[in-house]
């Protein structure tokens, strides 16, 4: 069978670093062994569920690079979910509690204060079906649990219960399913939590392979005795460390931290921001790697760290540098367009200033130096109008190409005497009104005889 593998978002916010990396490590595991991938996305929760969302988490996927073989969304889904409902009733393995959230809270406060853990105490097994038609007729409505398989016949009495799989990330895993509560899967107001359909997913959709964020490994331990009860072939799962915040904060899609979207906005290279997400807190360097079927070849998931890992914007600036100094222009062309960069030059501007830009949008500071009327002539003493008058005499006559500024300065080293320094340094700042930036070699055929001259005083 063709491993299958998913990104499971739900559309409730922009997604970020931490959430592109689930994405990366299921795309790019897929690629590897020649899987398919499937965006799902969890949208049973209503209220806080958009389209607006869904549709802009598939663009920031496109926007990297990754392509999907299906999309499918829950809320197109739930008869699936009502049958493996019916199912679980059927089999005895669901029933209905119909605690408040604050009775739920206050047991858990008596539970702590004897100094035992916060796992529901099954009470609601016991009522009788006069007991909840009471309650129903005091209006409340019931949430429904799973009932662990963590006993022998009699749910009021645990014994400890092994979960174990071999984690593709972390390794051989144990979840004791007597420290656990039974699982609430469908809400009072008949919703389903995430849960449920997520199983049901995963076993409908043919998933082979779960990669997660480590914050679910307890669902794992909860979640594969409910893949048994339903029949459902357990899928591999692998649960990777989380990136947080250079101060060591979570993300979340709510605040919009990091998010794609800002990113893109930001002006980084899509393969700078998927290096990061892909290769922070593995072993070996952290570096842009050019497309993703070399970032597919670094991923070994079992040498992500255990612990958190953290986003250093640094390391980004850094990594996006490193693509640009060496972007090919094709790449850079259609943004250098936009930018108004003249398209018969725009080849040579970039190999000119593409060294000197942290990203790509930054040629726009050359764009107005070469081209722009910013560059004012140098109000200077007397020696310096000296010097540039002297330049401008030397300027070699014809068209301005790559080899001018060796021949125009060297002819100007003869007439003045200067070198180094003194000859180059008032030359760019007549030139560009900056004492730093690209080789004057490069620029000059750009800025062309006119503006060069005027730039001179002339
Ligand atoms: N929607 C879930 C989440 O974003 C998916 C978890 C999973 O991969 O199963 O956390």
């Amino acid at each position: 069978m063709t491993p299958t593998l998913r990104f499971a978002p739900s559309p409730t916010g922009y997604i970020h670093i931490g959430n592109l990396r689930t994405a990366l490590f299921n795309f790019l595991y897929a690629r590897n062994c020649g899987g398919a991938f499937v965006l799902r996305f969890d949208d049973t929760d209503r209220e806080r569920s958009t389209r607006q969302f869904a549709d802009r988490i598939e663009t920031d996927l496109a926007w990297i690079g990754i392509e999907t073989d299906r999309v499918v969304r829950q809320s197109e889904r739930t008869h699936l979910y009502d049958a493996a409902t019916a199912r679980l009733k059927r089999l005895g393995l669901l029933y209905p509690c119909y605690e408040s959230a604050d009775e739920l809270d206050r047991k858990r406060k008596r539970l702590a204060a004897r100094g035992l853990p916060p796992i529901y105490g099954r009470e609601a097994l016991r009522l009788s079906d006069d007991e909840k038609q009471a309650l129903e007729a005091e209006g409340r409505t019931p949430h429904w649990r799973f009932l662990l398989p963590n006993h022998d016949g009699d749910p009021a009495v645990t014994r400890r219960t092994e979960i174990h799989w071999h984690d593709l990330v972390r390794g051989p895993q144990t979840v004791d399913l007597a420290s656990l509560s039974d699982p609430v899967l469908i809400r009072g107001d008949g919703s389903y939590l995430y849960t449920l359909p997520s199983i049901v997913d995963d076993g409908d959709l043919g998933i082979s392979d779960v990669i997660r964020g480590d914050d679910h490994v307890t669902n794992t331990g909860v979640q594969i005795p409910i893949f048994e009860a339903l029949g459902l072939a357990v899928p591999r799962f692998g649960h990777h460390n989380l990136i947080t915040t250079i101060g060591g904060e979570g993300l979340s899609k709510r605040t919009g931290a990091l998010s794609i979207r800002q990113l893109a906005e930001d002006g980084y290279e899509p393969m700078a921001v998927a290096s990061l997400a892909t290769l922070v807190g593995m072993s070996g360097a952290i570096e842009a790697v050019a497309d993703l079927d070399a970032l597919a070849a670094r991923v070994v998931l079992d040498e992500v760290s255990a612990s958190a890992s953290k986003f250093d914007p640094a390391e980004l600036d850094r990594l996006n540098e490193e693509l640009v100094h060496s972007m090919a222009f094709e790449a850079a062309r259609d943004r250098l367009f936009e930018l108004g960069v003249p398209q018969e030059d725009a080849e040579a501007f970039w190999e000119a200033v593409k060294a000197n830009c942290a990203r790509v949008r930054d040629a726009a500071v050359w764009r107005d130096i070469v081209y722009g009327d910013g560059v004012g002539a140098v109000e200077g003493n007397e020696e310096d109008r000296a010097f540039l008058a002297a330049a401008r005499d030397a300027l070699p006559q014809g068209d301005l190409d790559s080899t001018t500024w060796k021949t125009w300065t060297g002819i100007l080293k003869d007439r003045t005497g200067r070198k180094g320094r003194s000859l180059f340094m008032p030359l760019r700042l007549a030139l560009t009104g900056l004492d730093h930036g690209p080789e004057l070699a490069g620029l000059l055929p750009l800025i062309g005889r006119e503006r060069t001259v005027a730039r001179l005083g002339g």
